[in-house]
């Protein structure tokens, strides 16, 4: 690969991932999924469990990885490239409930127990869509520690511990690693989230995983690294985003992430420190940059090199834009 690719907006063939609680809505946005439960698109993603390839200009072809050996230190700044274990510091998955999720919890970086190589999890969800009377967990009851929690655990009486809410389109989760939380059945999401494919299930509802075997189980970790005093999770609701201007829905030492709504043409730069990634929620637009345009549409994922300077978004569209600051 040439050092001296002129930088361009990437847009990535999406891996999918068939999970026991996956469906078909990812199709709703033009992607080619192949046959099953889908329930993960991996949009970009640069990890031992899935790379993303580049589907536009001149790196088409090329991993996120191959792209992050040869350009990484220029393309994704002076932040961007020197967080995360070596990797490309952030995963952006789109994420389909057509079942629950196992109830969960992710490790921090430090936590002894980690795979080698791994990190921790921390992550946000946006919500895209969810059906009528939609609901997730997330965070534990008020009080429940650690010797409360392991006795409903082995009680099987766990949902009794945990808090449940109800979720509509444009709700947003952050969920720093230690945060006991459960995706639900009927919401279809964006993830943004530190580069780690590192979960602990806490429970899976004793149902059979695709295999037909129970999935494994992870109490001893989960215990470990619940935060019981609460991890400084938060959420909201995001219909107050004003055209133009960028709404911040998380703040994490990993990630960024602001949402926009585009009205007409918004003219936006990336920083030196970091790539941006554009998330494209909902509508239709463009990107156009000095040297080319590109058509975005609903469930397109973007990532604009740190060295792409000025670029503008047009049409309308609600983006969601992550950065490493
Ligand atoms: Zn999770």
């Amino acid at each position: 690969m040439t050092q001296s690719v002129k930088p361009y907006p990437l847009h990535f063939k999406p891996e999918f991932k068939e999970r026991v609680w996956g469906g078909r809505e990812l199709e709703r946005f033009g992607y080619d999924v192949p046959e099953g439960h889908i329930g993960e698109g991996w949009m970009i993603a640069d990890h031992p469990n899935g790379v993303s390839h580049v589907i536009n200009g001149e790196l088409a072809g090329q991993g996120l990885d191959q792209i992050r050996e040869a350009l990484g230190a220029e393309w994704f700044g002076s932040k961007g490239s020197q967080s995360g274990n070596g990797r490309f510091p952030l995963l952006i998955k789109l994420l389909d409930c057509n079942d629950d999720l196992s109830v969960q919890v992710h490790p921090t970086d430090d936590y002894a127990g980690l795979p080698k190589g791994e990190l921790g999890k921390t992550e946000m969800w946006y919500v895209l869509d969810a059906k009528p009377g939609a609901k997730i967990i997330y965070g534990l009851k008020p009080g429940v520690n650690r010797e409360s929690f392991a006795a409903a655990i082995s009680e099987g009486r766990i949902m009794d511990t945990l808090q449940e809410v109800s979720v509509e389109a444009g709700d947003t989760f952050y969920i720093p690693a230690g945060t006991v939380h459960a995706l639900c059945a009927g919401v279809l999401v964006a993830e943004i989230q530190q580069n780690s494919d590192t979960t602990y299930r806490v429970y899976d509802y004793d149902r059979p995983g695709l295999d037909g075997k129970p999935r494994e189980l992870h109490i001893e970790d989960s215990l470990n690294v619940t935060a019981y005093e609460g991890a400084g999770a938060t959420r909201m609701k995001t219909d107050g985003a004003k055209p133009g201007e960028w709404l911040t829905l998380a703040k994490s030492p990993y990630f960024v992430t602001d949402k926009g709504v585009v009205r007409g043409e918004w003219k936006l730069s990336t920083v030196p420190e970091s790539f941006d990634i554009l998330i494209v929620a909902e509508g239709t637009g463009s990107i156009r940059w000095e040297s080319g345009l590109l058509d975005a549409k609903a469930g397109d994922c973007f990532l604009l090199p740190a060295n792409l300077g000025d670029y503008s978004l047009a049409g309308e569209m609600t983006v969601l834009r992550s950065r490493v600051e």
